[in-house]
């Protein structure tokens, strides 16, 4: 492990977090060490389109100068399904190259929304399967966002290979016979927040199944707040909150919880 241990927090990392986000603007510097006095010793910092993508590249690379006192931060490139309408040629060239960045350790977020459909479903799918080809050219692994697009996005990662990529599964919300087929294709699945919502008993169950070296915590940070701060503005010091829920589920203790999914994390992003 390169990371230091500090004050008996066990270690996490916050797998996904929106850190270029205008909800952070005032505080991020303050938000970021109370995410290291929790013991989150790094963030994968999430891009969602160019302009997002290049300011989570941006964070990664002030980081070096911060210090113990900060988490480590990494970042990904991509185009959200929301953003997929936006995306053009001069999209991928520009990701290509941020891409080959040392500290982006992963292709995403990008995947299927149909229950937004912000964009088209056509241009989803298209701007889903030239990432796939892009995050395989690289050797990245990918962040998946899916939502009420199930079948549609396991098909798609099949058609083009992810599996050469892997990747993970990003604010898992599905049920334990979606997990059975995202964990055969080799994905990871991520908790955020929602485990801790009172009405996820199922996702709870699908915590407690999944087995231990192929599960993540993540925050989504600035959403999804976990309770007791469900409704509020999230930050990568309550994926503490989601890593208890997920030990708790799975009878487990949260130092025994943390050492694996952060090894996980590690594994997978190579950091
Ligand atoms: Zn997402
Ligand atoms: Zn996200």
């Amino acid at each position: 492990m390169g990371f230091t241990q500090h004050k008996g927090e066990p270690p996490l990392i916050d797998t996904h977090a929106h850190l270029d986000m205008e909800a952070y603007a005032a505080d991020r510097e303050v938000v970021l060490r109370r995410a290291r006095a929790a013991g989150v010793v790094a963030i994968l910092t999430i891009g969602t389109d160019e302009a997002s993508s290049r300011q989570a590249v941006a964070l990664a690379e002030r980081d070096t100068d911060r210090g113990e006192a900060f988490p480590r931060l990494y970042a990904t490139v991509g185009v959200h399904p929301h953003e997929a309408k936006e995306a053009r040629a001069s999209t991928w060239e520009a990701l290509l190259k941020l891409s080959r960045h040392p500290r982006v350790v992963a292709w995403g977020e990008v995947g299927l929304d149909y229950h937004y459909d912000h964009s088209p479903r056509e241009a989803q799918r298209a701007v889903f399967r030239e990432q796939i080809r892009l995050a395989r050219a690289r050797e990245l692994p990918l962040v998946v966002h899916q939502r009420e697009a199930e079948e549609e996005t396991l098909r798609i990662l099949k058609d083009e290979g992810a599996e050469a990529a892997g990747g993970v599964f990003h604010c898992y919300t599905a049920d334990a016979e979606y997990a059975r087929a995202v964990l055969d294709l080799g994905f990871f699945i991520s908790f955020a927040g929602v485990v801790t919502f009172r009405n996820s008993e199922g996702l709870r169950e699908v915590a407690r199944l999944a087995p231990l070296d192929r599960i993540l915590v993540e925050t989504d940070a600035p959403y999804l707040a976990p309770v007791p701060h469900r409704g509020k503005r999230n930050e990568p010091a309550y994926v503490r909150l989601v890593a208890e829920r997920v030990a708790g589920a799975r009878g487990m203790a949260l130092e025994e919880l943390a050492r694996a999914t952060t090894e996980n994390a590690r594994r997978l992003f190579k950091i």
